[in-house]
């Protein structure tokens, strides 16, 4: 490298902007391959000692770039979503930001609005991250959280799975999420059944189902009014792209999400659904 030279290194997860292209963020995923050589564990250690070693060298991690939003409309006004990307995603409604597992490698939250509310799915470190929860709370941030979670952050709401409330006006069921046939080597699910919450949370009368890390469970397939569905894509750890089809077709969301999805080809979806009319699929960046 020659001085004056910037280096940028590629931390799967992160977001970056071209220069010269602002406005086309893209985000480098963590690469199932990795994953799967180093395990879960190690990966987030090296994934660990690169961004330290990255901060010290004063070499930006990533440039905020613009993120893809959607406007919904509901009964009780506009749902704002915005996909930050992997599992990761900030609503807007009602005057209320929520951010659903808010994850330090793919924004610089820093420079997004602070968080009324947070759900987190699981405690994996891509979905329950110390560093991304302290730079969005206030003293009045509500969390809402898998009894798991709630053991290490010692605050917040905790919701097991078939739990109902209401949180911030928003009506919020806590749903099973877990794995039907992805193991570990030693036998165990990457996510047992218990640990794991999807939630649906109702807006007006639109329901938003956030699946968290789960295969094409029974409990999913039963869900009935869906208007929104996340669905998780990426193996190992969660769901081809025909276990989704599979669920898709059998609780029908008004609009489908595949997202959580690393190097998957959402292709694949598209194809496996093609000629579902009563379906909108739609692909956003959400690796
Ligand atoms: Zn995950």
């Amino acid at each position: 490298m020659s001085e004056g030279e910037q280096l940028t290194i590629l931390i799967p997860g992160s977001t970056l902007s071209l220069a010269g292209f602002p406005d086309i963020p893209f985000t480098v995923a963590p690469t199932n391959s990795n994953f799967k050589l180093f395990g879960e564990q190690t990966m987030e250690r090296i994934l660990a000692a690169i961004a330290s070693a990255a901060l010290l060298a004063g070499i930006p991690l990533f440039a905020q770039g613009t993120f893809e939003k959607d406007l919904i409309k509901t009964s009780a006004g506009p749902l704002e979503i915005t996909f930050v990307g992997h599992g990761t995603l900030m609503m807007k409604f009602a005057g209320k930001t929520i951010y659903i597992d808010p994850y330090s490698q793919l924004a610089d939250y820093t420079k997004l609005p602070k968080a009324d509310c947070v759900f987190i799915t699981h405690q994996h470190f891509d979905h329950f991250d110390g560093k991304a929860l302290a730079q969005i709370r206030t003293d009045q941030t509500i969390f809402v959280l898998t009894p798991a979670c709630a053991k290490e952050f010692k605050k917040g709401i905790v919701m097991k799975n078939g739990e109902a409330r209401d949180v911030l006006g928003v009506h919020v069921e806590a749903l099973p999420a877990y794995n039907l046939v992805a193991k570990r080597p030693d036998g165990t699910p990457f996510h047992p059944q218990g640990e794991g919450n999807g939630y649906i949370l109702t807006f007006g009368k639109t329901r938003v189902y956030i699946a968290g890390d789960t295969e094409n469970t029974p409990e999913m397939k039963a869900l009935k009014h869906i208007d929104i569905a996340f669905l998780p894509m990426n193996l190992p750890y969660t769901m081809t792209p025909e276990m989704v089809a599979d669920a898709a077709l059998a609780f029908k969301p008004k609009i489908l999400y595949p997202y959580h999805y690393g190097e998957t080809d959402t292709g694949k979806l598209v194809a496996l659904l093609r000629g579902v009319h009563d379906i909108d699929l739609r692909i956003r960046k959400m690796k």
